[in-house]
């Protein structure tokens, strides 16, 4: 795989020395504090929004998620507020300082996005959209590329080439869940986190995980969120409603999204959790890991 890797490859490698650092207004992935994005699922309203982005601010987030543009299952379903909705991540971003990461899922509308993001936001199911990819990838923002949801590393990281080759190489990607068995019965997705260690292992790229489409439940997503650092990962983007009430009034994501008494207590545990990373020597499970096995 190395050679059909050559842009990310070329980037400070895994393995020894220092990893690569991405740098979004001041908030940094890769380095030794987890990044916590949190937010909504979607922009509803900007009340909705505006709420979420203070509550999570005070939870410890680093960063505000929040999609104006929805790939969603059907055509019937909410899209999103589009620009009216990047208008209300602007707002919110002005109120709570926290720098704001959202998707853009048409090469059309990249620029308009940009105007806003600081983060673009490349989602599973555009994982290999390459005309998508190469635009970004000419775009100076940094890039967060979610994986397909029936992705192979290999694959994954090839169309995380895609990026780098246009000459972006400030990408974080981020492990989201991948179909298996049982998906349904008491979860969405799997999230795969023995990826983090072959991520690690194979690009330095940082790696954050997404345990809200990684389980699908929110009482799932507390023990995903600490599993996911232990594994070796360099943060987490969670999805936050306001109050229970708002979970069955929401229109996308509500039996996935966690309360922000929650999420603070999920920051006070990944950020101890990552400590005891390095208290051990496990920063590198590169260097401590072996072969596949048999
Ligand atoms: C999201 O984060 O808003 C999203 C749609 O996630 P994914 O692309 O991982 O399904
Ligand atoms: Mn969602």
């Amino acid at each position: 795989m190395t050679e059909l890797l050559a842009s990310l490859r070329a980037l400070p490698a895994a393995g020894s020395g220092p990893r690569r650092t991405v740098d979004v207004r001041g908030v940094t992935f890769g380095a030794k504090r987890p990044v916590v994005i949190a937010g909504p699922c979607a922009v509803e309203s900007y009340e909705q929004t505006l709420a979420v982005a203070r509550a999570v601010r005070d939870a410890g987030a680093d960063m505000l998620r929040g999609g104006a543009f929805k790939p969603r299952t059907s055509p019937y379903d909410f899209q999103g507020l589009g620009e009216d909705g990047l208008k209300i991540l602007k707002a919110a971003r002005e109120e709570t300082g926290l720098p704001v990461v959202t998707e853009v899922m048409d090469v059309r509308a990249i620029d308009l996005v940009c105007s806003y993001a600081d983060m673009l936001q490349i989602g599973s199911r555009s994982m290999q959209n390459f005309p998508l990819l190469r635009e970004v990838g000419r775009t100076g923002l940094p890039i967060l590329f979610k994986r397909g949801m029936s992705a192979t590393l290999h694959e994954w990281l090839s169309a995380a080439e895609y990026i780098a080759v246009g000459g972006n190489d400030r990408i974080v990607l981020c492990e989201r869940g991948i179909r298996t068995i049982g998906n349904g019965e008491y979860d969405r997705n799997t999230l795969d986190l023995n990826v983090i260690g072959a991520v690690r292992a194979t690009v330095g790229l940082p790696i954050i995980v997404d345990p809200s489409h990684g389980t699908g439940r929110a009482q799932l997503v507390p023990p995903a969120c600490l599993a996911g650092i232990a594994a070796g990962a360099d943060g987490l983007i969670v999805e936050v409603i306001d109050r229970e009430t708002e979970r069955r009034q929401v229109l996308c994501d509500g039996a996935q999204s966690i309360r922000p008494d929650v999420l603070a207590r999920i920051v006070k545990a990944v950020r101890a959790i990552r400590e005891v990373r390095s208290a051990c020597e496990l920063d590198w499970p590169e260097d401590v890991a072996g072969g596949a096995g048999g």
